[in-house]
């Protein structure tokens, strides 16, 4: 199988590094891709959000799988165009992308197809979000309507806070505030089958204890060794099927990678988010106790075979992985400082580019994450730490404590 994969980050080196290891892909190549990737693909310097472009380099190669993996390009079809050329394309039209390109697009939908979530209301005037703050009321969550990679959403007991965000924004949805732990799901469909990846939990603030702004995430780990048996089968029922039956009802299905953001209040697991593609840096963990050959069960879902894949399989231990993200992040992130012991099993590109003179230097917010699997989730933890340590990048910030409340089992639902 001749495969191209179109993005830059650490879902997309995780995802490279997944495919290259299916024995069934005998040709890798991304776009524009990163010095991660690099090691394991071709990379085709193509924007990544240009749908004739992608389109047409997937011809070129003669790709026979086209993954895509952030949410911009499927927001700008580029899946669509894929498709139009007879290639397969892992990964939701524009219209069915719309579940994470609108926040009232993906409440409609859960609305009409009953899945427990927040009560919200869309607002885009001062007085309307006045009237929803009052309803609800604090702690208020305010969230950007469009896409804003992960940085869209203020919650807060600051109802000045609140409502200046909501104007920063223009049109904004409002939420009644959900309290438990977090779990992302990701469910592999092609719009009508819909098979589940292994429950992840990913670290929303910048710093240890939940402190500090909100980032795009700054690690994450699995198996949820602490979840409901039943979280799974409960979550597909109540929310993954209603939400697929809902898609195809009006006439966008969706097929791709569904990623459920839930918490786990008191009364049962409620959708927080949708977002149509993978999640980073979630994805880091869980392909790492993938044991399905990951191109394999991409190119069931992109060609509406999913109904008989066999079971997946999965490792008996446990991941986690750690992002080093550079200095000032989530801020205006500093560039350009040179990395070293990033080029080694583990380590997961996301912020990072060549210089001219061949060192690898910082290029976002993000740089990198480091991924570690082990027996149990303690000592996945002590080897992921381990690799940190051995990375070098001025001004570094991570997080100290990913996995720590699990292997401590302070987790209460
Ligand atoms: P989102 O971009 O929707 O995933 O939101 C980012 C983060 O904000 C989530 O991971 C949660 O930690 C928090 N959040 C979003 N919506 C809510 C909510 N309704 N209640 C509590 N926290 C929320």
């Amino acid at each position: 199988m001749r495969v191209l994969l179109i993005g830059s980050g650490g879902r997309e080196h995780a995802l490279a590094v997944g495919l290259a290891a299916d024995p069934s892909v005998d040709f890798l190549a991304a776009a524009p891709g990163n010095p991660g990737i690099a090691q394991v693909a071709e990379l085709h310097d193509v924007k990544a959000t240009d749908p004739a472009a992608v389109a047409a380099l997937a011809v070129e190669l003669a790709a026979d799988l086209v993954v895509v993996g952030p949410e911009a390009p499927l927001v700008a079809g580029v899946a669509d165009a894929v498709r139009a050329e007879g290639i397969a394309c892992f990964g939701p039209s524009a219209a069915a992308a719309q579940l994470e390109g609108s926040k009232a697009f993906a409440k409609d939908v859960m609305l009409a197809a009953g899945v427990p979530t927040a009560r919200s209301y869309a607002c885009s005037h001062a007085d309307e979000v006045a009237r929803a703050l009052d309803d609800l009321g604090a702690p208020y969550v305010v969230k950007n309507d469009g896409l804003a990679a992960g940085k869209g959403v203020v919650v807060t007991d600051d109802r000045e806070a609140a409502e200046r965000h909501a104007a920063d924004c223009g049109t904004v949805v409002i939420e009644e505030y959900l309290s438990g732990p977090e779990v992302s799901l990701f469910v592999v469909t092609d719009g009508t089958a819909a098979v589940p990846l292994m429950p992840a939990q990913d670290f929303k603030r910048l710093a240890d204890g939940d402190e500090g702004p909100n980032t795009g995430g700054m690690g994450a780990y699995a198996p949820l060794t602490w979840a409901p048996k039943d979280l799974v089968p409960r979550v597909l029922a109540e929310t993954v099927e209603p939400t697929l039956a809902e898609m195809r009802r009006r006439g966008t299905p969706f097929a791709g990678l569904l990623y459920v953001g839930l918490a786990l209040t008191p009364d049962g697991p409620k959708v927080i988010e949708f977002n149509a593609r993978f999640g980073d840096p979630e994805t880091q963990v869980v392909l790492a106790l993938l044991e399905t050959p990951l191109a394999g069960l991409l190119r069931a879902a992109a060609t509406g075979a999913l109904a008989e894949f066999p079971p997946l399989r999965w490792s008996d231990g446990a991941a986690i992985t750690v992002v080093v993200a550079s200095k000032n992040y989530p801020g205006t992130p500093r560039t350009g400082d040179v990395i070293e012991g990033a080029e080694v099993p583990g380590v997961i590109h996301a912020g990072t580019a060549r210089r001219d003179d061949g060192a690898l230097i910082s290029a976002g917010g993000r740089v990198l994450s480091v991924t570690a699997t082990g027996p149990d989730l303690a000592s996945a933890r002590d080897a992921a730490y381990t690799l940190v340590d051995s990375v070098r990048l001025d001004g570094a910030q991570f997080r100290t404590d990913i996995a720590l409340g699990a292997v401590e089992g302070r987790i209460k639902l």
